[in-house]
């Protein structure tokens, strides 16, 4: 087994993942910026080191840092987990040109997968139902340009192959419109991600967002975990999650999840990734691919028992796959509240120090969460602070612990959205399921 493993990361997924290297017996090394050095996991782990001041860009977006951490600590691993550098294939590439293990796909898969061009046409390739729309670039043969617009329907959407953040898409209703709306988003393209690539899609306009979960080994083994429904969003950020998805049938489950494992197969993914769908009308259109552990990877856990970061260390260390796809369970229905330091009126960022802390408990209940009492959240980072999940024997079920978690749940000191997920939680369209992606906006007046 991997011996040990430096936690490319921070808060709460540096925790989670610190909590499964202890449970495989590998020791860990927590590195950390100037602000972060209280945090839960860097207290617990076995060494730790500090990579530079509290700005990301200083700290933990710093390459060379976290290599010099690993090899001055003889780590022979390292794990990305969300965000940061998690979907650079430069840092991947870095980290196993150095001679260590990258806990996630190879680089050239994330690179593969980062390009929304290059990705679409490799799922497409692989029977993955994908979005109609240009196949490819959009090329400077405007006659070409208006009729394949034409063609797909309006309205399309044009988007910026290296697009990401939900940033450098732009939707166009008429013809009139079209060039021009491609012109601008070709100009802000190259400025924000150097790459002016963009291409045309239909633009669906009341889908759902729902995505399956994959393992996939260096054996060429992959099966799929289920779905997930993430369409409770706000400005693209997720604030709700829930398996299954509401309205999906086994049949669907299968036939879909089946064809991401058989993308995994043929694209030679290794270790755990998530394939991204809007959902409309009974159909599923792939959007992108996520190359790593996501925010919600619990409510998957909870309702298949499978510890997906265990997975992906065992990966990692060359292991096969623990499971067949026969042996995937659905047990139940699971829904996860983002926690966040933040106004819930406003959504403005609120650091501070946490003086009083409960944490709700009782059957089904999972809190990821790195925050204690007398836990200073810096201003520094995401404002997320944890994640409640809860899980039940059905979707009602599921709710009703939700609401009775959110009741006991105290965080004294800063603002946190909680007042939001209990509004959420009593909201009759939430609670009838299947909500698309706009429900969450329109409904706070947005
Ligand atoms: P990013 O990498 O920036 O997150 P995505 O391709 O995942 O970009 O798209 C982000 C969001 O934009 C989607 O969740 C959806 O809300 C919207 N979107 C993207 N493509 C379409 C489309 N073809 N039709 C409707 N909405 C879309």
């Amino acid at each position: 087994m991997i011996e040990k493993l430096v936690i490319a990361n921070r808060g709460e997924i540096a925790l989670r993942i610190q909590r499964a290297c202890r449970e495989l017996g590998i020791r860990t090394v927590a590195v950390h910026s100037e602000a972060d050095r209280d945090l839960k996991h860097v207290r617990l782990a076995d060494e730790s080191v500090c990579i530079g001041p509290p700005a990301s860009a200083d700290s933990y977006l710093q390459v060379p840092s976290i290599i010099s951490a690993a090899e001055v600590t003889d780590a022979v691993a390292i794990h990305p987990g969300y965000g940061f550098l998690s979907e650079n294939a430069d840092f991947a590439e870095r980290v196993e040109q150095s001679g260590f293990i990258f806990v996630g796909p190879k680089p050239e898969t994330i690179r593969l997968m980062g390009d929304k061009i290059t990705a679409i046409s490799a799922m497409r390739a692989a029977g993955v139902p994908c979005v109609p729309g240009s196949d490819g670039p959009l090329t400077d043969d405007r006659q070409r340009t208006l009729q394949l617009a034409h063609e797909i329907g309006y309205p399309v959407i044009i988007k910026a192959s290296g697009g990401g953040g939900g940033r450098g898409m732009r939707v166009v209703h008429s013809e009139a419109a079209l060039l021009n709306a491609i012109a601008l988003t070709k100009t802000e393209a190259g400025s924000t991600f150097g790459n002016d690539t963009v291409y045309m899609e239909k633009y669906l306009q009341n889908p759902r967002h729902v995505e399956f979960q994959v393992l996939a080994d260096t054996h060429g083994n992959a099966i799929h975990l289920g779905e997930r429904d993430c369409s409770m969003q706000r400005r693209h950020q997720k604030v709700v999650e829930e398996a299954p998805a509401p309205e999906i049938s086994e049949e669907l489950r299968n036939r879909i999840g089946e064809r991401c494992a058989e993308a995994c197969r043929q694209i030679g993914y290794r270790g755990a990734g998530t394939f991204e769908f809007l959902y409309e009308n009974g159909e599923f259109y792939f959007i992108e691919m996520n190359t790593r552990v996501q925010v919600e990877h619990p409510v998957t856990e909870m309702i298949t028992g499978i510890d997906i970061v265990k997975a992906q260390l065992l990966i990692a260390d060359g292991e096969k796959l623990a499971y067949r796809q026969e042996d995937i369970q659905i047990r139940g229905h699971a829904v996860e509240c983002r926690i966040n330091a933040e106004d819930p009126k406003n959504f403005m960022p609120s650091p501070g120090t946490i003086n009083h802390l409960h944490i709700p408990g009782g059957p089904g209940i999972r809190v990821d969460t790195h925050i204690y009492e007398g836990y200073p959240v810096p201003p520094y980072y995401d404002s997320m602070i944890g994640k409640l999940i809860a899980h039940g024997e059905n979707r009602d079920a599921a709710i009703a612990r939700m609401r009775t978690a959110l009741s006991e749940m105290i965080i004294d000191g800063i603002k946190t959205n909680i007042p939001l997920h209990q509004e959420i939680m009593r909201d009759q369209m939430f609670i009838a399921g299947g909500a698309n992606i706009h429900y969450l906006e329109k409904k706070l007046g947005l």
